[in-house]
């Protein structure tokens, strides 16, 4: 199992204080927020906004967190500065490896990541059995450690769903005997027990019976 750092001593750590509790949803959740809670704090993916008409005229204003509709000071738009892109793609890492680290610890299922060569999928189990993993917090980070949160996660926002179902197609149609999984910390009702052509199954695996469920489906 390969992880590279900082996400191996995030996710070991953490994975060290799920193994003291009892293995239920709730531990699982508290293992992926801290996950995502202190992937955030190393690299400092904090939000912050700025009103570009203060700077102009000398004053200022900028916040950390989530921009205003207005600027508090001058009433001119706003705008959120930074961080964005680098939280997705940090986030999303940080979630694939709490996620490998869990199925191999946990259930000594060794996943293969094939990480940034093959956009389509994130781990292969065995030949024709793959993994796209999509996570993403519903919430943002401050550098007190406190929570924004967010509207949309995981599989609840509407690009990420369309972009795990184009990838499935996409490898479905090359492979037609195969079965592609989708993994995440959120997943919309209409999702669960979701199948088609292309997609072999959607699980929330912060809930312990989707887990189980998804364990069973892969290693059958
Ligand atoms: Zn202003």
């Amino acid at each position: 199992m390969e992880i590279p750092d900082p996400y191996l001593n995030i996710v070991k750590a953490n994975y060290e204080g799920l193994e003291k509790r009892e293995f239920d949803s709730d531990s699982l959740s508290r293992y992926f927020r801290g996950c995502f809670d202190e992937t955030a704090s190393y690299y400092h993916i904090y939000d912050a906004w700025a009103c570009v008409e203060c700077l102009r005229v000398g004053t200022r204003t900028m916040e950390l967190g989530l921009k205003p509709q207005r600027c508090p000071r001058c009433s001119a738009p706003v705008f959120q500065i930074g961080t964005f892109q680098s939280r997705a793609s940090r986030m999303g890492k940080a979630f694939e490896f709490a996620f490998m680290y869990l199925m191999s610890s946990h259930f000594g299922i060794e996943l293969r990541h094939i990480g940034e060569k093959n956009k389509v999928f994130d781990f292969e189990y065995k030949d024709g059995v793959v993994i796209e993993a999509k996570g993403s917090p519903d919430y943002t980070v401050l550098p007190d450690g406190a929570h924004l949160r967010l509207k949309r996660a995981g599989m609840r926002r509407s690009d990420t769903k369309k972009k795990a179902f184009a990838n499935a197609e996409d490898w479905k149609r090359r492979l037609t005997k195969g079965r592609f999984y989708i993994v995440t910390n959120a997943n919309p009702s209409d999702l669960v027990e979701y199948q088609t052509d292309y997609v072999s199954g959607i699980y929330d695996i912060t809930k312990k019976n989707q887990l189980d469920d998804f364990v069973r489906a892969l290693t059958a």
